[in-house]
C-alpha cells in the first residue's frame, strides 16, 4: 500500500515536470519559405508550436519586423531571401537574442499575421505582405482616431502619430511605385505592338517579293521559249504566215488547255502525316492552289477535284475508297481534260527515305502518260532540289481510270523531317507548284 502511494506520487511528479518542461521549452523555427503572386508575398515559418510575437515598423529603409518570443532558430534555416518584389524586396531571419527570433521584411506594405496548424513542424506562422489599403493613400488619418487592429494597444498617442505618418509615407511610396510600374507596362505594350506590326509588314513585303520573282521567272521562261521557237522556224515559211502564227501560239502557251488537278486525300482522309504533324492532304491542296494560279495566268482552263479540305465524293466520309477515287476521275473525265495530275506526298517507315517519284499507268494514253510523268518529275526535282526516284509504272486507281494522259506525282517524303519542312513552308509550296508548272509547259512544248 505504502509502495503504491509512493509510486503514484512519483508518477505525478514526473508527469507535472514533463508538462512544465513542455510549456517552457521554446518554439523552434525550422524553416522559412515564401511565395510571391505579385499582389501578395506570403511568408511561412514552420514552427514547432505557437508563440507570442510582436510587430514593429522601422524606417530608413522601410522594414517590417516580427519578433517571435521564446523562440529559437534552427541552424538549417536560410538566413536571407531575395524576393525582389515591390511588396517585399528581401526577407531576413535571425536569432535576435537568446529568446527572440526576428524576421525582417524590407517593405513599405502592410502585414497580416496568423497561425495555422499542420505543416512539416506541426504549426505555421503566416506573414502576408499586402498592398497598403487605398484608404491610407487618400485620407489623412486623424491622430485621435484609433489605429488599425494590427497596432499593438500598448502604444502611447505620440507613437501612434509616428506610426500613422510612417504608414502615410509608405502608402505614398507604394502608390508612386505602382504608377511607375503601370507606366512601364504601358510603354512595354506599345513597344510590343509596334514590333508586331513591323514584323507583319516585313512578312507581307517578303511574300510580295516572292510572288513578284516567281512571276518574273515565269515571264522570262515564256520569253526564252518564244525566242527559242522563233529561232527554230525556217526563215522561209512553207505555208501562210497566219497559219504558222497560229501554230506558234498554240505551242507557246497553255491557252485553251484543260488541266485537271487532283490534290490527294482531303476531308476525313489526312493521307500521310509527317513527324511534326504536317498532313499530306494540306500539302497537296496548298501546292494545287498555287499551281492553279500559275496555270490560269498562262490562259489554261484548270479543273480542280477539290479546292478545300473535303472529300470529292458527294457521299463525304461515308464514301468507299473506290467511290472517292472514282469521283476524282469523273471530274477529269467529264471535263474532257487534256491531262490529269494527282498530287501526293510520299511516306515511309524509315525517316531517311527521300526524293521525288513520277507515276504513270501504262495502258492509259501509254507513252503520253510516261512523258507527262517524266516532264513533271524532272522539273520538280530541279525546282525543289530533291533526288529523283525515277518515273515508274503503277496501278493507282486515279491514273488507271482517267481517260487522258495522267500522272500521280509524289512531291517528296512527308516522313522525312527535311522534306516535310520543305513542303510545309510557303517557299517550298511555291517551288513545288512552279516545278509541276514547268513540267506541264515542257510536256506541251
Ligand atoms: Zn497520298
Amino acid at each position: 500500500m505504502y509502495q503504491k502511494i509512493l509510486l503514484a506520487l512519483l508518477l505525478i511528479f514526473l508527469m507535472s515536470s514533463v508538462f512544465v518542461e513542455a510549456a517552457s521549452r521554446p518554439a523552434s523555427v525550422q524553416n522559412l519559405r515564401y511565395s510571391n503572386t505579385g499582389e501578395k508575398v506570403r511568408i511561412v515559418l514552420d514552427v514547432t508550436k505557437e508563440c507570442d510575437y510582436k510587430e514593429l515598423y522601422l524606417e530608413n529603409p522601410s522594414r517590417l519586423i516580427v519578433d517571435l518570443e521564446n523562440a529559437v532558430l534552427s541552424s538549417s534555416v536560410q538566413k536571407e531571401h531575395l524576393v525582389g518584389s515591390p511588396l517585399a524586396n528581401r526577407i531576413r531571419i535571425g536569432q535576435f537574442n537568446s529568446t527572440t527570433v526576428r524576421v525582417v521584411v524590407e517593405s513599405m506594405a502592410e502585414i497580416n499575421i496568423f497561425w495555422l496548424d499542420g505543416g512539416p513542424s506541426g504549426c505555421r506562422m503566416v506573414i502576408d505582405v499586402i498592398e497598403v489599403p487605398s484608404v491610407f493613400q487618400n485620407e489623412k488619418p486623424k491622430p485621435s482616431t484609433p489605429s488599425t487592429p494590427s497596432t499593438p494597444s500598448t502604444q502611447n498617442p505620440s507613437q501612434k502619430d509616428d506610426e500613422l505618418k510612417a504608414r502615410e509615407e509608405r502608402a505614398r511610396k507604394a502608390a508612386e511605385e505602382r504608377e511607375r510600374k503601370e507606366k512601364e507596362e504601358k510603354e512595354r505594350k506599345a513597344k510590343e505592338e509596334k514590333e508586331r506590326k513591323a514584323k507583319e509588314e516585313k512578312e507581307r513585303k517578303a511574300k510580295e517579293e516572292r510572288e513578284r520573282k516567281a512571276k518574273e521567272e515565269r515571264e522570262r521562261r515564256a520569253k526564252e521559249e518564244r525566242e527559242r521557237r522563233q529561232h527554230q522556224q525556217p526563215t522561209t515559211p512553207s505555208g501562210p504566215t497566219s497559219e504558222i502564227d497560229k501554230d506558234l501560239e498554240k505551242l507557246m502557251t497553255l491557252k485553251g488547255k484543260i488541266i485537271a488537278i487532283d490534290p490527294g486525300h482531303g476531308g476525313n482522309d489526312a493521307g500521310a502525316i509527317g513527324p511534326t504533324g504536317v498532313m499530306e492532304k494540306t500539302v497537296t491542296l496548298n501546292v494545287a492552289l498555287e499551281l492553279e494560279k500559275l496555270l490560269k495566268a498562262e490562259g489554261a482552263t484548270v479543273i480542280m477535284t477539290r479546292r478545300t479540305d473535303k472529300t470529292v465524293s458527294p457521299n463525304g466520309a461515308k464514301a468507299s475508297a473506290i467511290e472517292e477515287l472514282q469521283a476524282r476521275c469523273d471530274v477529269a473525265n467529264n471535263a474532257k481534260a487534256d491531262i490529269f495530275i494527282s498530287i501526293h506526298a510520299d511516306s515511309f517507315t524509315n525517316p531517311t527515305a527521300r526524293g521525288t517519284t513520277g507515276y504513270y499507268y501504262g495502258e492509259t494514253e501509254g507513252p503520253m502518260s510516261i512523258r507527262l510523268a517524266d516532264c513533271i518529275r524532272k522539273a520538280l526535282c530541279e525546282q525543289i532540289k530533291t533526288p529523283s526516284r525515277g518515273t515508274k509504272p503503277c496501278n493507282f486507281y486515279v491514273v488507271r481510270n482517267t481517260d487522258m494522259a495522267a500522272t500521280l506525282i509524289e512531291l517528296a517524303f512527308i516522313s522525312n523531317p527535311e522534306e516535310e519542312k520543305l513542303m510545309s513552308s510557303p517557299e517550298g509550296v511555291l517551288k513545288c507548284a512552279q516545278g509541276i508548272f514547268d513540267g506541264i509547259e515542257d510536256f506541251f512544248g
